[in-house]
């Protein structure tokens, strides 16, 4: 055990004061790999202090210099994609074509904030009145902090971090205790691309380091993605503190597949959207509801392509889904497959079978047919390889499980009938909806975000709604009197 993961506060990393800690997993092996240090009030005071200081430089830094060094770090960002990969596998357990792939994704919102001279650009109308013009200026917050989950340690601060800190903000990121190790490596990557110091701190540790965020007077905004329950203590104290705050949930993603479905095409989604980083993404899909008579030969196509699926440390090659993130989080999301059966489900698949030897923190795709709605498989979030099969006799049917669904975060429908699918991203009620596409996570130009129990607040993360979220608006009103016009006029401009 070698690893001791630290903060890093004004460009340096610092050594945890407040004597507390955290283990770190090789959740292939299971074996203890190091240690994190866990912020305590000190820590937290550093880091904000930190970001308040660099504040007054930033904000005023050109828009110009700004882009230029968002450009750098993306290009360092790519150039050490594969480094960053392994930084995340090895911590999180999902295997590195995945991790390279969220990188990618992450990368992609850099990208979107090089383009921060457009995206500031405000509104301007001339001769409102008489000499009179008015426009529309867009100014950062100050020190904005971003508390992020296990399940995408570098692509979630990346929806937050690059639009924030172009904006012109400085930022504390508080990640995931499980997998803080990529967020460091960022962190380094931020001062090679030569931001300045301050702009970019990353504080370790779990609720005492988050609490002390959200206490702490210099934080003007919190972004925050993690689970539903978190999500609105976040957005509760948050507010309640004063402070803008947009917090992202849970979720418990439906695929409808309608009978008229290219079946082969559903079966290969169901399986890469719900098995793809065992099923730990927020977006992964957790339910298949098969509209009959779709049900029996899609469940058949599944279990044919899952027998193929290849459980296996994250950086062999071969493998296409790794372990578990934690012991506890496999043991609790293997006990829906007793639960399952025991409210009535049929396990199609049992994960239990056919695993990699050690100690590992292994659960197999797993499949469960005949799923209904009350069942805890059903009603819960498990955030893992477990895909729950429901039975529907119509779409309408279909769309009364949606419905009723408290949280609302992604969707899709697979069909060949286009009125159906249009009919279906009208009616649907979940912030996103892919059409014979089982993960639509959007673009960075557009903007991330769910519905319901999914979001509390009412920005989404990054595209134009990210910058809305990091900024704020002044609306000027000036009037200059042309030279030839000689005379001062009193009172509010009034049309003519
Ligand atoms: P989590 O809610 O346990 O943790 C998220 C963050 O909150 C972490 O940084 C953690 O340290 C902190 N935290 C945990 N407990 C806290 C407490 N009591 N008080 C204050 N802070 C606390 O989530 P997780 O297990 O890391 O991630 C998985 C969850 O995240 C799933 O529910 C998943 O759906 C959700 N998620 C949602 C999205 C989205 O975009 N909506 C994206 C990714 C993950």
């Amino acid at each position: 055990m070698t690893k001791h993961v630290t903060h890093w506060i004004g460009s340096k990393p610092v050594s945890g004061s407040s004597g507390r800690q955290g283990d770190l997993y090789e959740p292939s092996t299971g074996a203890l790999a190091g240690k994190v240090d866990f912020a305590g009030p000190a820590e937290v005071d550093a880091a904000v202090a930190a970001a308040k200081a660099a504040f007054p430089g930033w904000r005023d830094a050109s828009l110009a210099r700004r882009a230029k060094i968002l450009f750098r770090f993306r290009e360092l960002v790519e150039g050490h994609r594969d480094e960053l990969a392994r930084i995340i596998s090895a911590e999180h357990g999902k295997v590195v074509s995945d991790a390279a792939g969220e990188v990618a994704r992450g990368l992609e919102v850099v990208e979107f904030a090089c383009g921060i001279p457009h995206l500031l650009k405000g509104g301007f109308s001339e001769n409102v009145s008489s000499r009179v013009d008015a426009y529309s200026i867009l100014q950062p917050l100050g020190v904005v902090a971003g508390i992020t989950p296990f399940n995408f340690p570098a692509m979630v601060p990346m929806w937050m971090f690059p639009v924030a800190i172009a904006c012109g903000n400085t930022f504390v990121l508080k990640p995931s205790e499980k997998d803080p190790s990529a967020s460091v490596r960022l962190a380094e990557l931020w001062a090679d691309a030569g931001l300045p110091d301050g702009v970019f701190n990353v504080l370790h540790g779990d609720k005492a380091a988050v609490d002390g965020l959200l206490h702490h007077d210099d934080v003007k905004a919190v972004s925050f993605v993690g689970s539903t329950p978190i999500a609105r203590y976040i957005y509760e104290t948050a507010a309640r503190n004063g402070k803008r705050v947009q917090a992202l949930g849970g979720a418990k993603n439906h695929m409808v597949v309608l009978p008229d479905a290219d079946l082969d095409l559903a079966a290969d989604a169901a399986v890469s959207a719900g098995f793809g980083s065992a099923g730990e993404r927020c977006m992964a899909i957790s339910v298949v509801v098969a509209v009959d008579p779709a049900g029996d030969e899609l469940v058949a196509k599944v279990k044919e392509r899952v027998a193929r699926l290849k459980v296996g440390p994250g950086d062999d090659p071969e493998s296409e889904m790794g372990p578990l993130v934690t012991r506890a989080h496999r043991d609790k999301v293997a006990s829906y497959l007793d639960s399952g059966v025991a409210q009535g489900a049929v396990l199609a698949v049992d994960g239990r079978e056919g695993l990699p030897p050690g100690d590992g923190f292994w659960l197999g795709p797993t499949v469960l047919d005949h799923v209904t709605p009350e069942m805890d498989a059903y009603r819960d979030e498990i955030f893992g390889p477990v895909l729950s099969v429901v039975r529907a006799g119509s779409y309408e049917e279909a769309m009364d499980l949606l419905d009723a669904n408290p949280y609302g975060n992604g969707t899709a429908i697979f069909t060949n009938d286009g009125g159906a699918a249009r009919r279906f991203q009208n009616e649907v009620e979940v912030g996103m909806v892919g059409i014979n596409v089982p993960i639509p996570v959007p673009m960075a130009y557009y903007s991330f975000g769910g519905w319901k129990a999914s979001l509390f607040g009412d920005s989404h993360a990054h595209g134009m709604e990210g910058v809305h979220f990091y900024t704020r608006t002044k609306a000027v009103t000036a009037r200059w009197l042309d030279p030839s016009h000689g005379g001062v006029q009193l009172g509010f401009p009034t049309n003519g």
